[in-house]
């Protein structure tokens, strides 16, 4: 199905994929097993203009879709896992400055962010606060012309290797979650430092690091929006970052599949190829079903973006929690698929189900995604008794 693609998307989808067939998939491993941030691919990306697909010509990016977007993104987590989060988890940066920034602040910030020239990272959990993202304790504190911001972020994806950070944090505690506000806080500011990058069961050359600040020094001209909207922010960014996370899932779970059928069409057991049993065949097929239906709410959400729906939040949660759970359930099959060997660590498919993990908790965990989708289900279920 090419959802009517023009001519100009298609083009542009071609040359993601030789450039994804050429050089992210053929060092897919290695780029995964080095334990560092792929720069080079990065920096290849950026020279395609991939970061800013999104983001209007006049701040350096295409000025093309969400859709296109989506498609470029499932593209490159489909080569290399390892790209595709970065790709994401940079737009959680960009996206907010793209959506709240002022004039002042896109031509500074929001250019080298579309042009890849500069790497962005988006700071919201805390040691104790994850789902409860409205309780954020790091404080905001505006002293002359300057905030001073104290505080820890953790986990956050792309840490270090980002220039550019959106961080949220409470500027007037006794409002509760109305006193969150969004800053664009530099590398480098003065109080701001990089913590300890974590070891995780996946993903070992992405960066997920704390973000420490001690009297970090922010100007007031770095707010986001304005005082009091954080909140907003965070939440705007997560429907973005939903769809984000549900491309890279759709992506990897074509991966998983496609390693999966490959193998069943070599390896033999019995006598006969193992894709002519039925109970394999069975399982290709529950795994193609999901993708593809995976696929057609990753694109429905980024349809919504792309259209200003209000719908957005209900398909973007949708679409991130049915895609996250395909991803685990296909690369878990991917490994059966390849009985004991989809154990050893010759075959990526045990790599494949490691990452997946990841997809079913972060931008909100699948309960999350599940209370995004009851609360707007039964919104429109009372207004249409009415
Ligand atoms: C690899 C990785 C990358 C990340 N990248 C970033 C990033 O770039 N920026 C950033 O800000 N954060 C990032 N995070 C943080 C991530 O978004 C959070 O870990 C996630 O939102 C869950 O929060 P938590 O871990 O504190 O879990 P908790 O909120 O403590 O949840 C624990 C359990 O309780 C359940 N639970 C909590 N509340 C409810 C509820 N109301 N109803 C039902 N169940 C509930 C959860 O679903 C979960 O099962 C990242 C995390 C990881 C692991």
């Amino acid at each position: 199905m090419d959802f009517g693609f023009s001519e100009e998307q298609l083009e542009l989808y071609e040359a993601v994929q030789e450039f994804c067939d050429d050089v992210l998939a053929p060092k897919a491993e290695e780029t995964d097993a080095k334990g560092e941030f792929p720069w080079d691919n990065v920096k290849q990306m950026a020279q395609m203009d991939l970061f800013g697909i999104p983001v209007p010509e006049e701040y350096g990016g295409m000025g093309l879709s969400w859709m296109d977007w989506a498609v470029v993104g499932e593209q490159l987590a489909h080569a290399c896992t390892t790209s595709g989060a970065v790709f994401a988890a940079h737009m959680l940066c960009m996206y907010p400055i793209m959506a709240f920034g002022s004039e002042e602040q896109k031509q500074k910030y929001l250019t080298p962010l579309a042009t890849g020239e500069k790497i962005g990272a988006m700071g919201l959990t805390e040691p104790d606060v994850g789902s409860d993202a409205g309780s954020v304790k790091t404080k905001a504190k505006l002293v002359g012309d300057e905030y001073l911001l104290n505080g820890t972020k953790i986990f956050i994806t792309n840490g270090g290797a980002a220039e550019t950070y959106v961080v949220i944090a409470n500027a007037n505690p006794e409002k509760g979650m109305r006193g969150l506000t969004a800053f664009i806080v530099e590398k480098g500011m003065e109080g701001f430092e990089i913590g300890k990058n974590e070891k995780k069961m996946g993903f070992p050359s992405v960066p997920n690091t704390e973000l420490i600040f001690q009297d970090a020094r922010v100007p007031r001209e770095n707010v986001l929006g304005r005082e009091g909207r954080g909140f907003r922010v965070a939440m705007d960014l997560l429907d973005v970052g939903r769809i984000g996370m549900a491309i890279g899932a759709v992506g990897l779970a074509q991966k998983a599949y496609d390693d999966g059928v490959a193998y069943s069409l070599v390896r033999e057991q019995f006598g006969q190829k193992i894709s002519e049993f039925q109970a394999i065949q069975h399982q290709i097929a529950d795994m193609a079903m999901e993708i593809e239906a995976g696929r057609l709410l990753a694109r429905k959400a980024a349809w919504c973006k792309d259209n200003g729906s209000p719908e957005l939040s209900k398909i973007a949660a949708m679409a991130k929690v049915y895609t996250s759970e395909v991803c685990a359930r296909v690369c878990n099959r991917a490994v059966n698929i390849h009985g004991g060997h989809g154990y050893i660590c010759d075959h990526a498919v045990q790599r494949y189900l490691r990452e997946s993990k990841l997809f079913e908790l972060v931008e909100g965990t699948s309960e999350i995604q599940r209370n995004v989708i009851a609360l707007e289900v039964l919104k429109e279920a009372i207004s249409q008794r009415k």
